[in-house]
């Protein structure tokens, strides 16, 4: 069976569930497979089957030492009625184009997609045996980073875990108020969330960090036999799943005889962390006939001067803009995707991303960006040009996006020339987790409360609001703690003890 091993080194090889349970490498490194499309999906069986059966062929092939019945177990838990839609990832016709819908779940972002099955493949990872007293866990806490709505998707998967218990940070005063509210309200025993003083990136860097302490890791096992873990789209069970949809699109497309078995199709995907544009390419990897795959930044175009000049470079001003969870200079999957494109050159991966930890940045060579390019094309919005798109999507075909799919949509109309291909867009959010900025976008007055906001959005549009977030109004906030990022180790010992007990 072929195993796992860091994007740093093959030194240590794991099985996927090891994998998962572990989150991250010890080197820092992501967890990756040079078996990636060895096996590969019999498409033209796809279409008229269902997402959980499409789930189970995808996963099988990315996830080795999961047996069918474990899979199905996960799937059949993870996708049932806490998506509002059957299809799970319904593709909707938007002129020439087309949306794949990935909000339906409970938290109304993709990230659920995801997280739902995330914990359940948890659970049937077991502790592997100990080699050293940091090994002697039976208790495992995760720690998230989140933009805005990884936290709340992370925190709904693992509320009442069994041994488990899960923290969020998030950036103080950078997350929309409805994704703010979805996380401080989040019931259950095993949950903590905390405001952090910093951007996204600082939170998540501090993470990284802590998973790389050596001293803390012995004192959480000694002192509350926890083992941390990360629910992240580092950790390869938050990626794979996420490869499922792009070939339920697929197969949607070719039900409908909108394609024909073998015709190339775009997707174009808003993009923060790489996640969930990388699980594109592994679907290519597996023989999904995907043409191009485009980064679609907002304002913190990182990636897209990464594409186009081959240097990546996080010394740069952070803005806070109105697509918050694209709001990242450090897209951690990026070091999968250059791991790939490097035929598994550990040796070149571990050197960039030295780089990148001591001066902020770094240089691809050029052969290596050759290929990537003729895979990744790029595009960013400012802030107006995702206004403009939110209006024009509405005008053109009466349907509400949320400023991170218009960032999406914004790339629709700004590509040269007639596109080869037919283009899915990958709607990433309910349009009524930022109805504020939505609402203002489409020439609309703002009431002063964001629950307000989502009544007049619902009356401008015909669009239901989710239910998960009409509600938040009249439950009351469970979490105010705010701390500096230095303060965040300290605070997993305290919760890791507080969980154990
Ligand atoms: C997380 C997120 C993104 C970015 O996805 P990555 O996998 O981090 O690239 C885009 N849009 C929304 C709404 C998100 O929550």
């Amino acid at each position: 069976m072929e195993l796992f091993h860091s994007t740093r080194s093959t030194a240590i090889q794991v099985t996927a569930k090891q994998a998962i349970r572990q989150g991250i490498a010890d080197d820092g490194g992501l967890f990756v497979n040079d078996a990636l499309g060895q096996t590969t999906i019999d498409i033209e069986s796809l279409p008229g089957k269902s997402y959980q059966e499409i789930a189970l062929e995808v996963l099988s092939a990315l996830l080795p030492d999961f047996t069918s019945e474990e899979l199905q177990e996960c799937i059949d838990g993870a996708y049932g009625d806490n998506f509002t839609d059957d299809a799970i990832t319904p593709l909707k016709a938007m002129g020439m184009n087309y949306v794949l819908e990935l909000f339906h779940g409970p938290t109304s972002a993709f990230k659920d997609v995801a997280l739902q099955i995330l914990p359940r493949f948890m659970a049937h990872t077991t502790a592997p045996e100990p080699t050293s007293q940091e090994d002697i866990t039976d208790r495992v806490l995760i720690l998230t980073a989140t933009s805005g709505d990884t936290g709340k998707a992370a925190l709904e998967g693992f509320a009442d875990v069994n041994s488990t218990g899960i923290v969020v940070f998030y950036p103080a005063g950078q997350v929309s108020e409805v994704q703010r509210l979805q996380m401080v309200t989040q019931k259950g025993s095993n949950v903590g969330v905390v405001a952090v003083r910093g951007n996204f990136d600082d939170a998540q860097s501090a993470v990284k960090n802590i998973f790389g302490d050596h001293t803390l890791a012995v004192q959480l096992a000694t002192e509350s036999a926890t083992r941390l873990s990360s629910a992240n789209s580092i950790n390869v069970g938050r990626l794979v799943p996420q490869v499922v949809y792009y070939f339920a699109a697929y197969a949607q497309l070719l039900f409908t005889q909108e394609i024909n078995f073998g015709d190339e199709v775009d997707f174009i995907v808003p993009t923060g962390n790489f996640g969930d544009i990388l699980a594109g390419y592994y679907a290519k990897r597996l023989g999904l006939p995907v043409g191009k795959l485009e980064v679609a930044s907002d304002k913190n175009n990182v990636l897209y001067d990464f594409l186009t000049t081959g240097v990546y470079d996080r010394n740069r001003e952070f803005f806070t803009t109105i697509s918050p969870s694209m709001d990242i200079l450090i897209s951690s999957n990026l070091e999968r995707m250059l791991y790939y494109f490097s035929d598994g050159n550990t040796a070149l991966i571990s050197q960039l991303m030295n780089d990148l930890a001591t001066t902020g940045r770094y240089e691809v060579p050029a052969e290596i960006m050759e290929k990537i390019r003729s895979v990744f094309d790029c595009s960013w919005a400012d802030e107006d040009q995702v206004r403009e798109a939110i209006a024009e999507c509405w005008n053109e075909n009466g349907y509400v996006i949320d400023p991170h799919t218009a960032c999406g949509y914004h790339a629709l109309s700004t590509t040269e020339g007639t596109p080869t291909a037919p283009r899915v867009v990958l709607s990433t959010a309910s349009p009524y987790k930022f109805p504020r900025a939505v609402l203002e976008a489409l020439g609309q007055e703002a009431p002063e409360s964001d629950f307000a906001c989502m009544d007049a959005l619902q009356q401008f549009s015909g669009m239901k609001i989710p239910e998960n977030l009409r509600s938040l109004e009249n439950q009351s906030p469970r979490f105010t703690d705010e701390i500096d990022v230095a303060d965040m180790p300290e605070y997993v010992k305290t919760m890791a003890a507080r969980f154990a007990e």
